[in-house]
């Protein structure tokens, strides 16, 4: 990547705090109309479990999603773009900073140091009339944002409840509808003549997938295809993926699949029946009939129960940000809007058979990310460049003419955005999970993934994983005792402590992770607030 070294000016210009003096004084020049800022405003959507291949942009074999697609078709999408650390607040508090989970302090669930440098606040400073509603997920309170309305710890679906530095406040309807709702709010009542930063993030899909009624009904009859790895025999891989609880099998339970208690369970008989692993149903079939489930045929109708929710929340997700969209195509910032869609990280859709997310596996750390940014992105543009969520903050920073400062790790998109190929763009990204065991009992490990190749440690249990992406896309072949591929797994390894030490992450931090990694609400919850529906749901 290489581009002309700044005047001393242009320095100062982008650094935040000439922005900041530099707009103050062409808005303040007596006598003369408001200059326009010319940097542009900036739309961040983001749901929480989304992956690419629920996005018929991405290929999706199980959902058609038009808004995200056409958003896709105006500017870029990115295919090969990966969350660190595929799980909810690490991955939140890694799109903040730009930084991995080891230098953010964000490792697992505890809470977000907010008195850190973020992308919102060095934006603010810059001039930047900044936004945030919905998911935040992050322990503690929201900072750098002019107006903040957001779900506390995972928020519900129906009626949700969200809270602002005043109180707390029950919005009638669905998340995903109030929270668009509250985005557009935020744009209709902004300040003129400043640029702005909106990150609007859903609950939806999170589990436990609930779908409002219109989506409901859409997906109710209809027959999802299944994975070619739903019945993966894990033959090969680490004991991590064989001791993991995320099966759709073996592990959704009544509550997951929207089953009906029996009407004389109540408290907590009717929880733990809601909360245990059926071993039959009985349902009515599309002819009326009455029948009972088990074996395989009730572990294809789990496949299926799951999906329907779960792409069911999508769809009401592709509509409202379609509404967004039109909404800003409609007022007069299409031109100068970045818009971008991604989700925190991606989601087993019954691959390898489970659901949830955490490992290092393409359908669960890849995230689908598409941007429209006209006059700098050519519509239909799609890029396989390496990108990784610490990225994400640098590139909206430069794009609001700032300065990315060093202690950033992440790297500035726009070159990938031109179409660019920069020479020196990474050939590797590096990989963190440190929950261990954590909820769904899934193993800690570390990894790193080239064009073609992936490598996993396991390294509390001392097993690798090495897959060859190019012969094996779907991750079901781990060649790492095969003895024609030890040259490269030397090789890979080299690039993975390489990589681990350039990027500072030292194992004597993660001995040091509190011991209680348990999710939970805000610090400063009050009860009155209402539910948090975060146990048992991450
Ligand atoms: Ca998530």
């Amino acid at each position: 990547m290489i581009h002309p070294r700044p005047t001393k000016l242009q320095s100062f210009q982008r650094s935040a705090l000439g922005a900041l003096l530099v707009h103050l004084f062409t808005l303040s020049i007596p006598g003369t109309a408001a200059v326009t800022d010319p940097r542009p405003n900036i739309v961040f959507v983001m749901t929480d479990d989304h992956a690419a291949h629920a996005i018929s942009a991405y290929g999706s074999k199980v959902n058609i999603t038009p808004n995200m697609d056409r958003l896709g078709r105006q500017g870029l999408r990115l295919e090969r773009c990966y969350a660190v650390n595929s799980i909810c607040t690490p991955s939140r508090a890694t799109i903040l900073t730009g930084k991995y989970s080891h230098k953010n302090g964000s490792p697992v669930f505890n809470t977000f140091n907010s008195a850190q440098p973020t992308v919102a606040k060095y934006l603010q400073v810059a001039g930047y009339h900044t936004g945030l509603v919905g998911k935040w997920h992050l322990g503690s309170d929201p900072t750098g944002f002019d107006s903040w309305e957001i779900l506390p710890g995972q928020g519900r679906y129906i009626d949700p409840v969200l809270y602002d530095k005043d109180g707390a406040k029950v919005y009638k309807g669905y998340a995903t509808d109030v929270i668009t709702d509250l985005g557009l709010a935020f744009l209709s009542n902004r300040p003129p003549g400043k640029p702005f930063l909106l990150m609007l993030h859903h609950k939806a899909p999170h589990r436990e997938w609930t779908p409002d009624a219109k989506h409901k009904a859409m997906f109710a009859h209809r027959t999802i295809p299944e994975p070619s790895t739903l019945h993966d025999n894990y033959a090969t891989r680490s004991d991590a993926l064989k001791e993991q609880k995320q099966t759709v099998f073996k592990h959704l339970t009544r509550g997951d699949l929207k089953m009906i208690p029996p009407a004389e369970l109540q408290g907590t008989n009717r929880s733990a029946w809601m909360g245990a692993v059926p071993k039959e149903v009985e349902i009515t079939d599309a002819q009326g009939r009455r029948q009972t489930l088990t074996g395989e045929a009730l572990n294809r109708w789990k496949y299926q129960r799951y999906m329907q929710d779960y792409l069911a929340c999508v769809q009401s997700v592709d509509d409202n940000l379609g509404r967004l969209t039109d909404w800003l195509d409609a007022n007069g910032l299409k031109n100068n809007t970045i818009v971008i869609y991604t989700s925190d990280q991606g989601f087993f859709l019954g691959d390898h058979g489970l659901y949830d997310k955490r490992f290092f596996y393409e359908e669960s750390a890849r995230m689908p990310f598409l941007v429209r940014w006209p006059g700098v992105i050519k519509p239909g543009s799609t890029s396989e460049a390496l990108v990784i969520n610490t990225d994400f903050a640098p590139t909206l920073m430069a794009a609001a003419g700032l300065t990315v400062p060093s202690d950033i790790q992440g790297r500035d998109l726009r070159p990938i955005f031109s179409g660019l190929k920069p020479e020196s763009w990474r050939d590797a990204i590096y990989y963190r999970y440190y929950h261990d065991p954590g909820h769904h009992n899934t193993r800690a490990h570390y990894g790193i993934r080239t064009q073609r190749y992936k490598l996993i440690h396991y390294w509390k249990i001392d097993q690798w994983e090495l897959f060859d992406l190019k012969q094996d896309p779907k991750e079901l072949r781990n060649l790492s005792q095969d003895p024609g591929q030890q040259a490269i797994l030397t090789e890979l390894k080299k690039s993975l402590y390489r990589l681990k030490s350039e990027l500072k992450d030292n194992d004597e931090f993660t001995d040091s992770l509190p011991k209680d990694d348990v999710d939970g609400p805000p610090k400063k919850w009050k009860p009155g607030y209402g539910p948090t529906a975060s146990s048992g749901n991450r």
